[in-house]
């Protein structure tokens, strides 16, 4: 047996898929996966397909090595380098049956066992079973599933503030990437057309980056690096006029450090001349400008107006709508805000055979790779071993947390539970960094394409085109 891939057929279809079309007979429980992130795609892999039917669900046909997200736009590592297609992961698995719909879940029925998909493109379907039933632009389906397993992930939180969703660009997606990287280019062109001195040139230079999260200072830190390392050599005068601000509500960044760690972590980006605004909350967007408001003591606030030329909006995450709208329906749910609660063997509260793992759910973790990840392994394994619901509750193992900074410079707090193993900050902990991430890319091709693109930095330029 094999994984045999088809795309769409042309041919129209009047009638709308079955439910039954969907679901293989084979006396096999269906476990269905939403979401090829961390969380689905770790599950797919530890997944024994010989045990169960399995089906995965993801608008996104591939997976992403957040990561080195905040690495791309500045083409510090190729796009391509940081996603793996959804179909290498689903080749490996040859034992039974797999199948794959590039499509978005919009409800999850849960009285039913099914789950409503819709797909905006012309979906894949990928797999063994008989049934070639594609599913259209537009078109939905239900599908059946015994046990579900959902890792949806989390969106952008705008926190409603004005104007972030129309003028600010997020990093998220791989897709977000050539966004920025566009914008910034296209502004450098357009500045370099103004004279020294015009408020415009200045504007078009500023960068403001909100969220002094991991997600905010590693893509505050690449930017800086672009500037420094590449576009000093052939515009330098331009090159120094570029302003990177960093906007922090609290008075840290990086809070999940400890504070010497974010102590040093600031003294760097002051030093690679970010400017850094603590205590500071973006309060409103406009098209060329944004008020952000500092805190200056327990009753005052000061108000200041920064003109720019590229947002970048990384102030955390919020549950999607398919989530939110399943949670109002659950009373055990107790209309929680931040994600599905699970109990201790990662099944939803409230209900008996759905499970959820990664940023959509809440376990009381940080929503991390790295637990997602290993709620993946964990459910696979409870799920292979047929101890569903009777398996030792899941534990977390924390190993830890690394951040670039910019400059070649990391901060390091590498653990094994509560064991510290290393803690530290600065060139050795960059290349510390490196190798870990390294070992953490769940592909051999990706790994050894991001190896490529570092070993390319060495000799040539970034690749910063648009
Ligand atoms: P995701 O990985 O986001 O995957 C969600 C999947 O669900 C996607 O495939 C998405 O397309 C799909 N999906 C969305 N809606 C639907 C739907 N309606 N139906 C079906 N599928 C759907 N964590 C770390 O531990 N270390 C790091 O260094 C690190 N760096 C990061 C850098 C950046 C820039 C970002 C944004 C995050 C980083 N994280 C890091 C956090 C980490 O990426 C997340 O915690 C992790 O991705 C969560 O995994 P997940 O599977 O829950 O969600
Ligand atoms: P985050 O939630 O960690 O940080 C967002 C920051 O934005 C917060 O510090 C918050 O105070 C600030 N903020 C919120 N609203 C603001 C406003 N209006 N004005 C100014 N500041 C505001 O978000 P993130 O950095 O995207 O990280 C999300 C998750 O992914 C976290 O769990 C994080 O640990 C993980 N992650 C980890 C790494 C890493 O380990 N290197 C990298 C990226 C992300």
């Amino acid at each position: 047996s094999g994984i045999s891939s088809f795309k769409t057929s042309a041919k129209k279809t009047t009638q709308q898929p079955t439910l039954s079309s969907y679901v293989t007979d084979n006396g096999k429980k269906n476990v269905v996966i939403l979401g090829s992130g961390w969380g689905g795609i770790s599950f797919l892999q530890h997944i024994d397909e010989s045990k169960y039917n399995v089906t995965l669900i993801s608008p996104r046909p591939h997976f992403l090595f957040t990561p080195l997200l905040p690495s791309a736009p500045v083409g510090t590592v190729d796009e391509k380098s940081i996603i793996e297609p959804v179909v290498n992961f689903a080749v490996k698995k040859t034992k039974g049956n797999v199948s794959y719909y590039e499509a978005q879940a919009t409800k999850i029925n849960y009285p039913e066992n099914t789950v409503t998909i819709k797909s905006f493109s012309n979906v894949n379907h990928l797999g063994l079973s008989k049934n070639s039933d594609a599913i259209k632009k537009n078109d939905s389906a239900e599908i059946k599933y015994d046990y579900l397993v959902s890792a949806v992930g989390a969106e952008p939180n705008t926190f409603g503030i004005p104007g972030v969703q129309e003028h600010g660009m997020f990093l998220k997606e791989i897709e977000d990437s050539p966004k920025i990287r566009k914008q910034f280019i296209e502004n450098i062109e357009r500045a370099n057309l103004l004279q020294k001195g015009d408020p415009e040139r200045k504007r078009l230079l500023t960068i403001v980056v909100v969220g002094g999260g991991p997600t905010g200072v590693e893509t505050a830190g690449e930017l800086q690096d672009y500037v420094d390392q590449e576009l000093k050599k052939f515009l330098p005068s331009l090159a120094e006029e570029v302003q990177i601000h960093l906007i922090e509500a609290l008075p840290v960044i990086l809070n999940m450090f400890e504070s010497k760690l974010t102590s040093y972590a600031q003294k760097v980006l002051e030093q690679t001349s970010i400017k850094l605004h603590l205590k500071t909350a973006v309060s409103k967007v406009e098209d060329k400008q944004l008020i952000a408001k500092t805190k200056v003591s327990d009753t005052e606030t000061k108000e200041e107006i920064i003109p720019y030329g590229t947002l970048i909006w990384a102030t955390g995450n919020k549950p999607r709508a398919i989530i939110s709208d399943l949670i109002k329906e659950i009373p055990e749910q107790a209309n929680s805000r931040r994600g599905l609660l699970v109990d201790e063997h990662l099944k939803v509260k409230g209900l008996n055979n759905v499970y959820a793992i990664g940023d959509n759910a809440v376990a009381g973790f940080a929503p991390t790779a790295q637990v997602a990840h290993q709620e993946a392994e964990y459910l696979s394994k409870v799920f292979n071993k047929q101890q569903i619901d009777t398996a030792k509750p899941f534990k977390y193992l924390h190993y830890g947390a690394l951040a670039y900074l910019g400059a070649e410079k990391a901060i390091a707090n590498i653990t094994y539970g509560k064991k510290q193993l290393y803690t530290g900050g600065g060139l050795l902990t960059f290349y510390i960094w490196r190798v870990l991430y390294l070992s953490m890319i769940i592909s051999w091709r990706s790994r050894f394409k991001v190896m490529s693109d570092w070993f390319k930095l060495a000799f040539f330029k970034r690749d910063f085109f648009k």
